[in-house]
């Protein structure tokens, strides 16, 4: 629903909302990253908080009239604290990749050496790229995942970081399912001298919901975005130990940004305020269920998983059994209303832009009510359009499936 104002005063941006909101209600969304905020969260985003500039912390600002923002940044902070039982916490981070900058900037001069999951493997690109800042600005060293179980393989972790003695170990993903051995990471990276960043932007929501295991207790720093599983504004966050709480804040502003969004602020307070109540529990425990009855429905055609199954909201599937790549396999079922990812698999012998995969997550189809009956006529509409990519005919009856099916579970946008 959108106000009359827009409307009236720039008709060309309002239809293009108005188009968006309909694709997104008529479509099925299995992007892992994505997910609907709710109408609160949305609100805060929108409000008169965009007005303000408030560059600082709480009660030590560099602007006047920031009384009233202090509240709404102590709010998401104190909510941030409870939700992950952290020691300090920075909610004014832009995005995941500007957080992760900040973390870098934090502990680390440039040059460093860095260990952490390659891209391709399942890494994100602020993890030691080439083509992003991470790579550029500082010394990575990569591990990787094995390629016959899928897993990351931690007795490989630990004699990479022995050999490279690096000077911060990163655990996190972005196409991952199995759980992270936390513990584990901070054993070796004690042995080392490594500090310990773990960047659970996906995983976030599964944590907040008590459904997978946090991290936030044992490592010194974790990063996340607030808009995958969390299902807030665009934005992130950083938790830290109390004793790096200086060097963090200090990263963030002056080091990294200007003020902050203080819209987002208050919408990310609005998100943490849902994922504290028991309901969101019960939301993570379904987002994970969906994703291993999609996998299991999938396997049973036929198809292979990376890792044979899933702990969390995601699951790589491997297209080699088809003859088609991930790059058609998204086009082909964006024409049926399904939006997915392309993604490489473990030791991928198709190049990145046509990787041998598909990245599939259940968090926005779980948001709008879908249970496990669902993911097995997902599966069948995967499967169906896969083989029927030439067929005009099969194509478009399963688009009116999939819109069908979306109607059941309104959006209400
Ligand atoms: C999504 C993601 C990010 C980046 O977040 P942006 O908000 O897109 O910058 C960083 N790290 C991981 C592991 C991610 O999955």
């Amino acid at each position: 629903m959108q106000d009359i104002s827009l409307i009236q005063e720039d008709p060309s941006i309002a239809g293009i909302i108005t188009r968006e909101a309909e694709r997104q209600e008529n479509e099925i969304e299995l992007i892992a990253s994505e997910n609907y905020t709710s109408l609160a969260v949305r609100t805060a985003l929108g409000s008169i908080l965009t007005n303000k500039y408030s560059e600082g912390y709480p009660a030590k600002r560099y602007y006047g009239g920031n009384a009233i923002i202090d509240e709404a940044e102590v709010l998401a902070i104190e909510r941030a604290k409870e939700l992950f039982s952290a020691e300090h916490v920075n909610v004014q981070a832009l995005s995941g990749s500007p957080a992760n900058a900040a973390v870098y900037m934090a502990f680390l001069e440039p040059g460093d050496k860095v260990l952490g999951l390659r891209l391709d493997h399942g890494g994100h690109l602020s993890h030691g790229h080439s083509v992003n800042f991470s790579g550029r600005l500082y010394n990575f060293v990569q591990y990787g995942i094995n390629p016959e179980t899928g897993v990351i393989d931690m007795e490989e972790v630990r004699k990479i970081a022995l050999a490279e003695k690096p000077k911060m170990i990163v655990a996190g993903f972005s196409a991952y399912s199995r759980e992270i051995d936390w513990a584990g990471f901070k054993a070796i990276a004690d042995e080392v001298g490594a500090f310990t960043f773990a960047d659970i932007a996906h995983i976030a929501g599964l944590i907040a919901g008590k459904q997978i295991a946090n991290p936030v207790p044992i490592f010194d720093v974790v990063s996340t975005t607030t808009h995958k599983t969390l299902r807030g504004p665009r934005g992130a966050i950083i938790m830290c130990k109390e004793k790096f709480a200086k060097q963090v804040d200090r990263a963030v502003f002056p080091g990294m940004q200007g003020g902050p969004h203080d819209n987002v602020t208050a919408a990310k307070a609005v998100a943490f305020g849902e994922a504290l109540k028991p309901e969101f529990q019960e939301y993570s425990r379904q987002i994970i269920s969906n994703a291993q009855a999609l996998s299991k429905a999938l396997i049973s055609k036929g198809y292979g998983v990376v890792s044979g199954g899933t702990d969390n909201h995601l699951l790589v599937l491997d297209l080699s059994v088809l003859n088609i790549g991930g790059k058609e396999a998204e086009q082909v079922l964006e024409t049926v209303g399904i939006s997915v990812s392309r993604s490489t698999i473990p030791n991928d012998p198709k190049p990145p832009l046509n990787p041998s995969g598909i990245r599939l997550g259940t968090p926005a189809v779980t948001t709008r009510g879908m249970k496990e009956l669902e993911m097995e006529k997902i599966a069948n509409f995967i499967d169906r359009a896969l083989k029927g990519k030439d067929d005009v005919k099969v194509l478009n009856e399963i688009k009116t499936e999939v819109k069908c099916l979306c109607q059941e579970f309104p959006l209400s946008l």
